[in-house]
């Protein structure tokens, strides 16, 4: 069947962080984040069927938007959607100049998941059974990820005993010092998780250092499980094998564009944890054999997915397809409205139904028009 339309939308959802606001990269954006944007893409098809997909993401979306609205959505209206694997082929030979990272890719993952949509309800089934997963409703468990709070200990604390009161095994906060990682490993029993993103800022040598303390600390509470994104430039995978070193384990690859790329770190040694994206490095077909690629390389595969669209239950259905268990990021905050019902940010548990074809993904569109940034749709 033909591509017959593609709508593009990003919607913005007012949030609670329960504590102050700050950006995720200081610097990046200088007013205070108030909205979770979601920028998102629906196929329909020629005979009536439609697939959601997301692309990443957050304030670089003008970015993205003028991408897929420009250049990459009009390139599919009118093809065969059926061939999946061979009109991606094209669609990444055809656009591969303008990027095998950044907006271009990010635009090209939204309308890979949406393809992948329409493929499972094509097929009847959930998502995650078409990816070899189970039969039957499958349970994955999220784990909380904190806003960056801008290293105040209180609202750290705060969030981190919240997180944990609610059952989640894990938190994850987004900041840089010491004296806020103690804040969150104090404030949590021993048996939940402490994790630390740190987006990039560190030289090596500066890097090996904050290992190094962080291992010291593991009498605390057992520590800290992982230490994410600790230098600069992410793809110097052989500076994060040397971070490894240090005893401290080490997560990234949110950042990676490519299978190849991927290979090249798990060669090189750069990670404990790989973090592939679903919203950035190539949408489901991607990150579906980044899982195989980890378990032969013996590490453990968690996607990021600090969204709330699409890209965040194709994340889940990726997750519940594997033959391991694995947990599912979840921005830790609560929206004025959830935006659908597979999103409940303070409920550590989250069920994929059985008998919901494709992603399931059944957003509220009355929601959708509330807080709508911007909606495009490219017709034939
Ligand atoms: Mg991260």
């Amino acid at each position: 069947m033909t591509v017959k339309a593609i709508e593009i939308l990003r919607v913005g959802v007012p949030f609670e962080t329960y504590g102050p606001r700050q950006g995720m990269r200081p610097g990046l954006n200088t007013s205070p984040w108030l909205v979770n944007e979601s920028l998102m893409v629906r196929i329909e098809t020629a005979d009536g069927m439609e697939g959601w997909g997301e692309g990443f993401g957050h304030f670089g979306n003008p970015g993205t938007e003028a991408m897929l609205r420009d250049l990459i959505a009009p390139w599919f209206i009118g093809r065969d959607e059926t061939d999946l694997e061979s009109l991606m082929d094209d669609a990444h030979k055809s656009f591969f100049g303008f990027g095998r990272h950044g907006p271009c890719m990010y635009a090209l993952s939204a309308l890979d998941t949406a393809l992948w949509d329409i493929r499972a309800q094509r097929a009847g089934r959930p998502l995650y059974r078409l990816l070899g997963g189970p039969a039957g409703d499958v349970t994955i468990t999220r784990y909380a990820s904190l806003m960056r709070y801008g290293g105040d200990e209180d609202a750290i604390a705060r969030n981190t005993e919240r997180a944990a009161g609610l059952g989640f095994p894990m938190v994850k906060l987004h900041e840089r010092d010491m004296p806020a990682f103690m804040a969150a490993r104090e404030a949590a029993p021993e048996g939940v998780a402490i994790t630390l993103d740190v987006n990039c800022p560190w030289s090596v040598e500066e890097a090996c250092a904050v290992a190094r303390e962080l291992k010291a600390r593991e009498h605390v509470k057992g520590g800290f499980l992982w230490l994410e994104e600790p230098i600069w430039p992410p793809e110097d995978f052989d500076g994060l094998a040397r971070v490894r070193r240090e005893g401290t384990p080490v997560s990234g690859g949110e950042n990676v564009g490519s299978l190849t790329e991927f290979t090249r770190a798990f060669r090189s040694g750069a990670f404990d944890v790989a973090q592939p994206s679903v919203a950035k490095m190539g949408g489901v077909s991607t990150v579906k054999d980044v899982f195989p690629l980890g378990r032969d390389a013996g590490l453990r595969v968690v996607p990021h997915s600090f969204y709330w669209g699409p890209g965040y239950v194709a994340t889940a259905h990726i997750i519940a397809a594997q033959p391991q268990t694995e947990w599912l990021e979840t921005a830790f905050i609560e929206y004025e409205r959830n935006p659908h019902d597979l999103i409940d940010p303070v409920d550590p548990v989250m069920t994929l139904p059985a008998d919901r074809p494709g992603l399931g993904f059944n957003p509220d569109r009355a929601l959708f028009e509330r807080y709508s940034i911007s909606r495009t749709e490219i017709l034939l």
